[in-house]
Parts: C-alpha cells; sequence; structure tokens
C-alpha cells in the first residue's frame, strides 16, 4: 500500500483540442448511452515497489498498453459505475460514491489487483468532473456516466498477479434512459449458461463476467428479450440477477423481497438504497432466497404484483414478462407497477435534488 496516497496531486495537462461549446451541445442534445466521451480522463498509476503514483489529468485518448500486458490475455480487470447529477443550482453531485470505492476495492481483492484507497478514488472523480464539468447535461433524467477501471498493465505473460496497474476513470454523458416512458421490459431465462459460480467470481464486478454474459445476452436479444436473467441452477433454481441489474419482487402484502447476496450477485448501490427506500415506505424488506417457482407461482397467484431490475446506468426497469422456450411468466404489455413508480420517482428526485436527502447520500463534486 502506498502512503504517498493522502499526498496525491493530480496533474493537470489540459486536452489541446477540446471539443468546442457547439461540439458539446450537438452531443448532448442526444448523448444516448456509452456513445461519447468528455475530454479528459483521470489516470493514477501503480507499481508494486512504489505503491500508486503519478496521479493526473489528462487528454482523453487511445491507451499505450504492451501487447503482452496482462489485461490483454487473463483479463485482469475490474470496473465501476455512477453517475454525476446537475442540479438546479447548477452544483454537480454524486450519489453515495462511497460505496463504488468499497466495492472496487473488494472487486480488486478478488482479482488479485491493488487496492485503492477511497480518498484517491473520490479525488480522481472529483478532479475529473471538475475538469470537465461543462459535460454535466442538466436536462431531465441526464447525468454524466462516470466509469472508473482498473487494469493490469504489466508487460509479463506469465500467469500471476500484475505488478504494474493502472486506474482510470472516463466519463461519458447519458441521456434519459427511457426517453421519457417507462416501458416494462421482457426478460429471458438463461437455462444453458450461468453468470457466476460458487467461489467465483459474481460478487465482483469484472469485465470477465460481463464477457460470459454476452452469449446469452444475445440469446435474449433473439427471442425479443432486452436483458438476460440467470438462476443457481444448483440450488433449487434461485433468482440471481441480470446481466448487470439486481432484481427486486413486490408482494401484495407489502413485502419487497430481493435474492439474498450468495456469493455470486453483485452487490448494488441501487439495490442497498432501494432496500432503504422500502424499509422507509414501511414495506417488510426481506434478502431471502427466491426461485423460479415462487416467482412463476406468485405471479399466477396474485401474491407478486410487481417485478423490477435495477441498477445505477437504468435505476429502476419495470420487468413484465419472463420467458423462455417453454413458459411465459407475467405479461409483456402489463403496465408499469405503482411500487416500482413510486420508489423509481424517489431515487431519480433525491440523485436529481428535487426531493431531500434524508439519508446523506450525495456527494458534491463541483
Ligand atoms: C453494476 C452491477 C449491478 C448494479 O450495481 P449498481 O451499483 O446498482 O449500479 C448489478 N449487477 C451486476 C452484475 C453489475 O455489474
Amino acid at each position: 500500500m502506498s502512503e504517498t496516497l493522502t499526498e496525491l496531486n493530480f496533474e493537470r495537462q489540459l486536452s489541446p483540442e477540446p471539443r468546442s461549446a457547439a461540439e458539446r451541445q450537438e452531443i448532448l442534445a442526444d448523448p444516448g448511452f456509452g456513445a461519447y466521451f468528455t475530454d479528459h480522463t483521470a489516470v493514477i498509476d501503480y507499481s508494486a515497489g512504489s505503491g500508486w503514483h503519478t496521479a493526473r489529468v489528462e487528454p482523453y485518448g487511445p491507451i499505450a498498453l504492451d501487447p503482452s500486458a496482462s489485461v490483454l490475455h487473463y483479463g485482469q480487470e475490474i470496473f465501476e459505475g455512477l453517475k454525476a447529477y446537475r442540479h438546479a443550482d447548477g452544483s454537480v453531485w454524486t450519489f453515495r460514491p462511497e460505496r463504488n470505492a468499497a466495492r472496487l476495492n473488494r472487486s480488486a481483492q478478488r482479482l488479485a489487483l491493488p487496492e485503492l484507497p477511497e480518498p484517491a478514488f473520490l479525488e480522481a472523480i472529483k478532479q475529473l468532473v471538475d475538469v470537465d464539468q461543462e459535460w454535466v447535461p442538466s436536462g431531465d433524467g441526464e447525468s454524466l456516466y462516470l466509469r472508473p477501471f482498473m487494469i493490469a498493465t504489466e508487460a509479463f505473460l506469465g500467469v500471476r498477479a500484475a505488478r504494474e496497474v493502472s486506474f482510470r476513470v472516463i466519463a461519458s454523458p447519458a441521456g434519459n434512459y427511457f426517453g421519457g416512458e417507462i416501458k416494462p421490459v421482457s426478460i429471458w431465462i438463461s437455462r444453458n449458461y450461468a453468470r457466476a459460480g460458487r467461489g467465483g467470481t459474481g460478487a465482483a464486478k469484472c469485465g470477465g463476467n460481463y464477457a460470459a454474459s454476452l452469449l446469452p445476452q444475445l440469446e435474449a436479444e433473439a427471442h425479443g428479450c432486452k436483458q438476460v436473467l440467470f438462476l443457481d441452477q444448483d440450488n433449487g433454481n434461485a433468482v440471481e440477477e441480470l446481466g448487470g441489474m439486481n432484481v427486486f419482487f413486490v408482494f401484495r402484502d407489502g413485502s419487497l423481497v430481493t435474492p439474498a447476496l450468495s456469493g455470486s450477485i453483485l452487490e448494488g448501490v441501487t439495490r442497498d438504497s432501494v432496500l432503504q427506500l422500502g424499509r422507509d415506505r414501511g414495506m417488510n424488506v426481506q434478502e431471502r432466497t427466491i426461485t423460479l417457482d415462487e416467482w412463476r407461482d406468485g405471479v399466477a397467484s396474485g401474491d407478486i404484483t410487481e417485478v423490477f431490475a435495477c441498477g445505477t446506468a437504468a435505476a429502476i426497469t419495470p420487468i413484465g414478462m419472463l420467458m423462455d422456450e417453454t413458459e411465459k411468466i407475467g405479461s409483456a404489455d402489463a403496465p408499469a407497477g405503482e411500487v416500482t413508480m413510486a420508489i423509481r420517482e424517489e431515487l431519480l428526485g433525491i440523485q436529481s435534488g428535487t426531493v431531500a436527502d434524508r439519508h446523506g447520500w450525495l456527494h458534491r463534486l463541483a
């Protein structure tokens, strides 16, 4: 670990050719998701000998990597995702970033990467948003998506934890994810593929988990579904999560249920926030095993009244139907549920500064 971190000063090398205000405005008018990036990136390098060093903000651009860098061969990589929101008074805030910092370090542990002290994580984000703050959009539901990531850069083909690593943050303006209208999505049940197994990397936010989810995702899309549901097939078809979002069930009796963290489920910051908002609403909040059979029977009996997915990118998304080749649970054109939408409004309201931040979740960036 590096004792120099409290002294990490970010050198600032400004882009010689940032986008003009007109170019930026054109991008911000319809940013979509993940397609455009701001003019700068924050970087902190690590080497086993000297710890974290050379913190800087530099122009956004390609990374020079040795072709033998371990990230390219063994996938030693982790990432995070959070957003910066512009409030009505022009200030810029992010949501529970200390949770992302802590999770990055849990992922780092699992992937044998060095931990990055929380102050350095927060400062990297602050530095980047400060220099690129014009890129934080102000429209309803819009944000600047922040993507911190850590890669093994050491040039060495031997199989072991790399001794040289780079931590970076890039930022991408994000539009209103659903263009204003919230439509329940259909989800495909993955029977042939698992996302994670016991002792695997399911609880870590690493690129490898996503690589493994792309084939089932193609299968889902071929059947007209937006996302994949992964099950723990060794455990009575316990519901785990979607490829990149956690899952919640609203019961007629006022319970709010999400699968318990099992070691193979990613612990979402949104998940944790929804649990709190559920408690605040006086709901009976439960983290427990919920199987595909319970889902099917609950929808059929009316005990389960709403199902939704949650994650930073899309906040809260109602799930209308769950399906595979043999069955359909729910209905593709079910309306978005009331509880789902109320929790969604409240969460987005806190993030955008229109609902009181009673849990102290917001962190000012600019
Ligand atoms: C990032 C992620 C989530 C959602 O986490 P948030 O912190 O709420 O954005 C859920 N599942 C997986 C697999 C993820 O990678």
